[in-house]
């Protein structure tokens, strides 16, 4: 495309979330109307209670449970399991503050593992770490890169170690065929305005194993006989009662109202945004400037947004000043390390101590991966306006730096 055609368009604008489809609307009127927002009300099919039964339909898990974002999620999973207090939780160390965050608040200790390259667990530090005392282990698939299933489920296994998904930006995602979230023993989701699905807030945990449903519903606040209204085994809902601490961290069915009529559409937003990803890559990949990790081989991806690494850029001030070159043309990369006070980056956790662990694979990727949000909408002239700004500003800055 010819610069002057590039610049006449506009910008495209990445930043607003997934549409809510009309056909929110006549239910969420009929609940205005009613006042009928709390999922206990109903004495059966409330909102949350349908969408629970349509998601875990379309994970094909036995069990799933709303509650109010995903981090409310991983904390009900570490409860679930009954860690006891202090125990060890391996976490990747690229990963959103929330998820050390939530093992904190289960009052266990999260022990980070380093993440290479190509934005995945490095294979070699998790099997390292997982001898030393970890009691749980907590996946984090950030940004939707799957880290690998088969060696973790295997090495976890060998060693009755339970695994968490964290599959807040993986809904969708294929591994070996199988929906990520449904390999661990718990899998979490989030319904936040930045996944695939856009609830404002939201997230569900899912499992297989009725105990820890059990155990996460009542933790979840369905105080008194409310489990009743949770399909599933009666005997162990009996046995918890009054046994757990409710948290209180149900989702409401407005928000419910909002997510199920995007359960039909996931998968077709889904196949889009992988279009748009790999679109995007295969041109950025092209360039000697960029390089693009390709997903594994067992991975089908659902990402709505990409990640890439520079390539040659030997200083800070060269990456900064290509993020200045793209945000003139109107696109805004992230740099998960160079950004003042970002979440992504493990050495801003102070809250872990103001020590952070000495994790030199990791902080290489973080100081020179770009993160760009791509949302499935895009169109084919949004894309080639975004690779021909990113392939420009990289050029500007090493012809200058040469
Ligand atoms: C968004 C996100 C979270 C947090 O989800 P909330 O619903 O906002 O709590 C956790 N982990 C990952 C990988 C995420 O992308």
């Amino acid at each position: 495309m010819a610069m002057n055609e590039a610049t006449a368009r506009q910008a495209p604008n990445v930043y607003d979330a997934e549409p809510i489809p009309d056909s929110a609307r006549a239910e969420i009127e009929r609940l205005l109307a009613s006042g009928d927002l709390f999922r206990y009300t109903a004495p059966s099919d409330a909102p949350v209670a349908l969408l629970e039964k349509e998601f875990a339909e379309y994970l094909g898990s036995r069990y799933a449970l709303a509650v109010s974002s995903c981090s409310a999620a991983l904390f009900l999973s570490l409860k679930a399991l009954d860690l006891p207090r202090g125990a060890r939780v391996l976490i990747p160390a690229f990963t959103f503050a929330a998820v050390p965050s939530a093992v904190l608040h289960a009052d266990c200790v999260p022990v980070l593992c380093e993440v290479g390259a190509n934005f995945r667990i490095d294979m070699a530090d998790f099997e390292a770490k997982l001898d030393h005392d970890i009691a749980a282990v907590l996946i984090s698939h950030m940004r939707g890169h799957t880290s690998d299933m088969d060696a973790i489920q295997r090495l976890c296994e060998t060693r009755h170690i339970p695994v968490i998904e964290d599959a807040a930006h993986s809904l969708a995602t294929l591994w070996n065929g199988r929906k990520i979230g449904t390999l661990g023993r718990i899998g979490c989701f989030s319904f936040q305005s930045y996944k695939l699905v856009n609830a404002g807030e939201g997230g569900m945990l899912v499992t297989d194993d009725p105990e820890i449903a059990a155990r996460a519903v009542i933790m979840s606040g369905a105080y008194e006989h409310n489990w009743k209204k949770h399909p599933g085994l009666q005997n162990s809902y009996h046995h918890w009662q009054n046994r757990l601490p409710l948290y209180n961290m149900r989702m409401q069915n407005l928000s419910a109202a909002v997510i199920r009529p995007q359960i039909p559409l996931i998968d077709e937003r889904a196949g889009r945004g992988l279009e748009n990803h790999d679109y995007v890559a295969a041109r950025l990949d092209a360039c000697p400037h960029f390089s693009v990790p390709p997903a594994l081989p067992q991975e089908t991806r659902a990402p709505d947004s990409l990640q890439f690494n520079l390539e040659g850029f030997a200083r800070d001030e060269d990456v900064l000043a290509f993020q200045s070159a793209a945000q003139a043309e109107g696109i805004t990369i992230q740099v998960f390390g160079l950004s003042q006070d970002n979440a992504r980056a493990f050495w801003n956790w102070k809250f872990l101590g103001d020590t952070p662990p000495d994790l030199p694979l990791t902080r290489a990727m973080l100081m020179r991966a770009c993160d760009l949000r791509l949302p499935a909408r895009l169109e084919r002239a949004d894309l080639d306006y975004i690779a021909d700004a990113l392939i420009a500003a990289a050029e500007h800055v090493r012809q200058k730096a040469a």
